[in-house]
């Protein structure tokens, strides 16, 4: 029995042809099915291991799975894009030291071991239309399509909640990346035409109604694929944490943009710049909320441009190819605002764009881009989708 509906075209396309991949794979029919988006921030970037608010969609771009359970205890991975695959015991569960993606579904697996499940095989192939290293979390809803999929196959219970929690402690322990809570929340908890608010203090989520027709949201990838683990994400992280334990504080979220005066001979330079743009980021984020309430898109832009500065100059998590797009998007008529996206250091802008104005808006960027960097970007647009969902395959589907 299916616990939830199929979705509608073009993802359940998708998902029977990596069941029809699974069975010329494995030379058996797939049992379950999943699929998961990846993610754009709207606003609220570098806040979520803040305390602070973010505000991301998912989009319609997915990672999608077929699987079915084995006797023999083993896990078998296959990815039908690269066709490259992976075996091992389900009982050995520890990172492998080679750049591999089986160590996200190692660290999922370890994720449900802690709570206390028993861990069966399975055979699992995935392909995805997601880019990876984009910005748009790719790692993320590879992790939650493994926890979906493991989670219909052996009817596991769990809430989207405990599972974002569980797939970021795969993020942290087994790709070695500190990520706050957003990615994870917004592949598996988003809902069709809404942005998700998050609130990461408390964890409370919220919806933000995003379905006006005169608006949409553009994707821009700037092809500069990121190394979040290589360090500066953790710098940056580490930097805030000393910097609120310095001022007395357990999280910068306690803090608001009325105390920057204030600290700035308290903290040394690194520290007071990262901590300015945490501060005025939160504040960005609130005011966007408000500002989507009103339907004031054009304000929702400024606050996007002033986010993009904010990160670029206080926050040094941009790059040269990313401030060319914001800076170039910014300025084309009917385009609202314009920003980086995700961690930084290469991966996606995002820009609000006049409905009317999509096509030419590509098309311009896409030209700028390729006139200065001498190859295009990978452009495109997207409503706000829904979160991770999967489903059993019917008896008479496989027949
Ligand atoms: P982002 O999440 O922004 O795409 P990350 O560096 O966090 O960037 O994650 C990218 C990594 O996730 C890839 O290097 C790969 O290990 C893994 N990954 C994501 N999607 C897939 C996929 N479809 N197939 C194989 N590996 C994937
Ligand atoms: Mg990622």
């Amino acid at each position: 029995m299916s616990t939830q509906d199929p979705p509608s075209p073009p993802l359940n396309w998708f998902a029977a042809r990596i069941a029809d991949a699974f069975r010329k794979h494995y030379q058996t029919p797939a049992t379950v099915v999943a699929a998961a988006p990846g993610r754009v921030n709207i606003i609220g970037e570098h806040v979520d291991y803040n305390g602070g608010w973010v505000l991301p969609a998912a989009i319609e771009r997915w990672i999608v799975a077929a699987a079915a359970p084995r006797e023999d205890g083993v896990v078998a991975l296959h990815d039908d894009r690269t066709g490259e695959t992976a075996n091992f015991l389900v009982t050995e569960l520890g990172r492998t030291p080679q750049r591999s993606w089986s160590n996200y579904v190692r660290g999922v697996l370890a994720g449900f071991t802690a709570l206390g499940l028993q861990l069966p095989g399975f055979s699992l192939t995935i392909s995805s239309t997601i880019p990876l290293g984009g910005g748009l979390s790719s790692s993320a809803a590879l992790e939650a399509v493994v926890a979906r999929i493991l989670g219909q196959l052996f009817g596991w219970e769990t809430t989207p909640l405990q599972l974002a929690k569980l797939c970021q402690r795969a993020e942290h322990d087994y790709a070695g990346v500190p990520c706050g809570l957003m990615d994870q929340a917004a592949v598996l908890m988003s809902r069709e035409a809404h942005l998700l608010l998050l609130d990461c203090a408390t964890e409370a989520v919220s919806f933000v109604p995003f379905s006006n027709p005169d608006w949409q949201i553009l994707i821009i990838n700037s092809g500069v694929a990121h190394e979040l683990a290589d360090g500066e994400y953790a710098k940056r992280r580490a930097a805030c944490h000393q910097a609120a334990s310095t001022l007395g504080v357990k999280s910068l979220r306690e803090l608001d943009s009325s105390c920057l005066p204030g600290i700035g001979r308290i903290l040394n330079e690194e520290m007071n710049r990262c901590v300015r743009h945490v501060l005025t980021e939160n504040e960005r984020t609130i005011q966007a909320v408000a500002a989507f309430g009103r339907n004031d898109l054009l304000e929702v832009g400024r606050l996007l441009n002033a986010s993009h500065a904010s990160l670029r100059d206080d926050y040094r998590v941009s790059c040269a190819e990313l401030d060319f797009i914001a800076a170039t998007t910014q300025q084309i008529e009917g385009v609202a605002g314009c920003r980086m996206t995700g961690g930084g250091f290469g991966g996606s802008a995002v820009a609000l764009v006049q409905s009317a104005v999509i096509k030419s808006v590509s098309n311009t960027v896409t030209s700028d881009f390729a006139a200065r960097y001498g190859r295009s970007p990978e452009i495109f647009v997207t409503r706000p989708a829904a979160g991770a969902i999967a489903w059993s395959i019917l008896q008479e589907e496989i027949l």
